[in-house]
């Protein structure tokens, strides 16, 4: 007996030992990394998103007024609200918002009356937990579920009053208040982008642990309030409640699209069980510390570290889930396309310009799964809507250009994601591409006609015209190698021909892709350094890489790898000059580009942000690993200056998480990873498979950044990419780190990565 009790208690200590060592990723996470933006300069256009990976619904702070995109400014000094939060961007700004906040003394509802200052030093930003104290005493706590979040409130002790105010925003809104079961619900629908905006409602439902003192109803246009009153539908009609001073009150919140009732399952699944903030949180924290360990970097300092796992987690937020579970646990959801209820699984929230260059191929190699219901999800959206998603938010607004739902597609597809019909997703494709839809840009295709007639979209007949050419020409490609793959000739032969369009805008006299008329004249006057016109939010500078799918055949159009290396040479070199063109003004992006200081080098916007990655098609891969590394160190860190621009639904993010890893995508579409230059010793990925993939970098330091020699499994490896394969099997890239370029390694054309011509 004696020795079996001492037994377990040394087996006891042991494990306490190693759950103790087991490092917690989430205090590496700043949430409000990006959040000192402004309309002018985007340090990333963040909030500090306290949600699960790809939730429903998140939460925020609100500085901004109602209804404002710049929803959180971390300049701001004064929080006027906790709200629910799905926003992708200021520019598309949010939606399904309702928010909640306390007030001590006097009852005020007013957004800017009841608005109370802060300080940073009081606030803190986890993935799952928000916390922070006003000036005025009172702390608010948020802990999200996917589909809900637990709050709590702390009235500072005294006499005055403890007040609670439930703002229902812009739109019209239900209320009702049920003091007896301590439950307000309703319903708010504020909204710019379902595209069945009729029938939409977003249902909440809160339940407090402590009595209502008194209540009433207020409403937002004229601030009126209602004392007493339980039940109410207005335009911006809200509660507000009444504590007893001093009071700590809790409240469990969560909604749905589908119904009061579905509401309320969300609420009893998800937090039921909680009795308090903590267990919900540690929850949360479990979550996200599952998620993020599964990519466990070493050999980093504290601040390497704290901007990888923040980039991490921004990386892991959107698409977002749009579904909802039936009390037996499937899956089912309200389309904001159609309006209408569906069975499956729906995931919204993405504009794809921004997305399918780095966040997307991220997300196949950690979550192949949810990239597989997804897959299903765009033809399912396309059926609703009429159009594949572009950009959405949760509805199709068409924003931005190009057709690169194709290329998610063709990118799971290529990787072994094999969950949807290749055959309706080419249908899909060429109806989109066939055809130009009601909103936006990159909704069916602006200049479709011409494209296919004259091989280009002319200037300046299209704004963005170039960049259009030359997205559509790679969207194209994605189409093509779908066919090639599933073996669909009739789509195989008719994208054969157009993915080589983008040598249709390439001018051979000045080296650039330019604007070209109807007549095949080039857009007079030019100027590289000119944006706008045939270029989107950007110049000739950073649309001259737009041809992800065939690097050799662009290289060809400058005769040769030399004169291509001095024309990648000249982005970094040249003064960072703008000339606004037809933007008529300085846009953030431009701002952005002359702040980073790489001349006209942009990587606050997507356009340009693969171009580092082709020095390694062109025989120079250290210009890349010597490139890349320059961006990380000068271009992000943890802070609210974070990021160089826009973060983009884990666009900006994303791009860093690969580059740290020493890889990134620069063709979605084929299973492919160019090699750069790791931040970090030691990477290891674990997969959904269970397989883990690991990235070791010998003698890696700020100086050591050139890859000297590599080995894959132990083999000399010479290519300056990898599959996906490779990491999906699992295995060890072991990179020899070195701080003079080596000039022999991966400068045979035989290391380099895909091309079309070369194919
Ligand atoms: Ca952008």
């Amino acid at each position: 007996m004696v020795r079996k009790y001492l037994l377990s208690i040394v087996v006891g200590v042991a494990a306490v030992t190693a759950a103790g060592a087991t490092t917690d990723y989430t205090q590496y996470v700043n949430t409000l990394q990006g959040t000192d933006s402004n309309f002018g300069l985007s340090r990333g256009n963040t909030y500090p998103t306290a949600g699960m990976p790809y939730g429903v619904h998140f939460w925020s702070a609100q500085t901004g007024r109602n209804g404002d995109g710049f929803k959180y400014t971390y300049s701001a000094d004064a929080i006027r609200g906790f709200a629910q939060a799905h926003q992708c961007s200021p520019w598309v700004s949010d939606y399904a918002v309702y928010s909640f906040m306390p007030v001590v003394g006097d009852l005020v509802v007013n957004e800017d009356a009841r608005a109370t200052r802060f300080s940073h030093d009081n606030e803190t930003g986890r993935p799952h937990y928000y916390a922070v104290t006003l000036d005025n005493g009172i702390t608010t706590e948020m802990a999200p579920t996917e589909r809900g979040v637990h709050l709590r409130f702390s009235f500072p002790a005294g006499k005055d009053d403890a007040w609670l105010v439930l703002d229902g925003y812009t739109e019209m809104s239900s209320i009702h208040i049920d003091p007896k079961r301590r439950t307000v619900s309703g319903w708010v629908n504020n909204q710019r982008f379902f595209n069945d905006s009729k029938s939409y409602r977003n249902y909440f439902v809160v339940e407090f642990d402590k009595p209502f003192e008194a209540w009433g109803l207020w409403e937002n246009v004229s601030d009126s309030i209602m004392p007493g009153a339980t039940t109410g539908v207005g335009k911006g009609y809200g509660a507000y409640l009444k504590f007893k001073p001093g009071t700590k009150v809790q409240a469990k919140a969560a909604s749905s699209y589908i119904s009061a009732e579905q509401a309320r399952v969300n609420l009893d699944s998800e937090l039921g069980d909680d009795r308090t903030l903590e267990a919900t949180k540690e929850r949360g924290r479990r979550v996200w510390n599952d998620l993020l360990s599964r990519v466990k970097v070493e050999g980093g300092t504290d601040e390497e570290l704290r901007t990888f796992y923040s980039c991490l987690f921004r990386s892991n937020l959107f698409s977002r889930m749009f579904y909802e579970l039936r009390p037996d646990g499937t899956p089912y959801y309200y389309s904001p396309y159609d309006g209408k209820i569906h069975d499956g699984y729906m995931y919204t929230d993405n504009g794809f310009w921004d997305t399918f260059r780095s966040q997307f191929p991220l997300t196949n190699i950690l979550h192949p799964t949810m990239q597989g219901r997804y897959m299903n999800a765009l033809l399912d959206a396309q059926k609703q809507c009429g159009w594949l998603p572009s950009w959405s938010c949760p509805g199709e607004t068409g924003g931005m250009l190009g057709n690169h739902s194709i290329s998610l597609l063709t990118d799971a597809w290529v990787k072994g994601i094999r969950t949807f019909d290749p055959d309706s997703a080419l249908k899909a494709y060429a109806h989109e591409v066939m055809n130009k839809g009601p909103w936006g840009g990159a909704n069916g295709r602006a200049g479709w006609k011409e494209y296919f007639t004259l091989g280009y979209v002319p200037y300046p007949m299209s704004m963005g015209s170039t960049a259009q050419t030359l997205e559509y020409a790679y969207d194209d490609f994605c189409a093509w190698q779908l066919a090639r793959m599933t073996g669909n000739k009739f789509y195989e032969d008719i994208f054969a021909k157009q993915m080589y369009n983008y040598r249709n805008v390439f001018d051979p006299a000045t080296g650039f892709m330019r604007g070209r008329g109807e007549d095949g004249s080039w857009a007079e006057p030019f100027n590289p350094i000119e944006w706008g016109g045939p270029y989107c939010e950007g110049n000739a500078w950073h649309y001259n890489w737009s041809v992800f799918h065939d690097v050799q055949g662009l290289i060809d159009l400058y005769g040769s790898d030399e004169a291509f290396v001095a024309k990648l040479d000249s982005v970094f070199s040249l003064p960072g000059d703008v000339i606004p063109g037809t933007y008529g003004g300085m846009i953030h992006e431009m701002v952005e580009m002359q702040l980073a200081d790489m001349g006209q080098y942009a990587h606050g916007n997507q356009p340009i942000q693969h171009m580092p990655y082709l020095y390694t098609y062109a025989g120079q891969p250290w210009k890349t690993q010597y490139w890349v590394r320059q961006i990380m160190s000068r271009l992000y860190d943890s802070t609210p200056k974070g990021f160089p621009g826009d973060e983009d639904q884990g666009g900006m993010s994303s791009w860093y998480v690969l580059s740290a890893l020493g890889l990134y995508a620069v063709c979605p579409g084929t299973d492919q990873y160019v090699i750069g230059s790791p931040v970090f010793g030691k990477a290891t990925i674990t997969l959904e498979n269970g397989n883990t993939f690991t990235v070791e970098a010998v003698n890696n330091s700020p100086e050591n950044v050139y890859i000297a020699s590599a080995r894959l499994n132990g083999e000399p490896y010479d290519l300056n990419y990898i599959t996906y394969g490779d990491i999906a099997r699992g295995g060890v890239l072991t990179l020899e780190m070195s701080a003079t370029p080596c000039y022999t390694r991966g400068v045979d054309k035989s290391t380099v990565p895909f091309s079309l011509t070369r194919h």
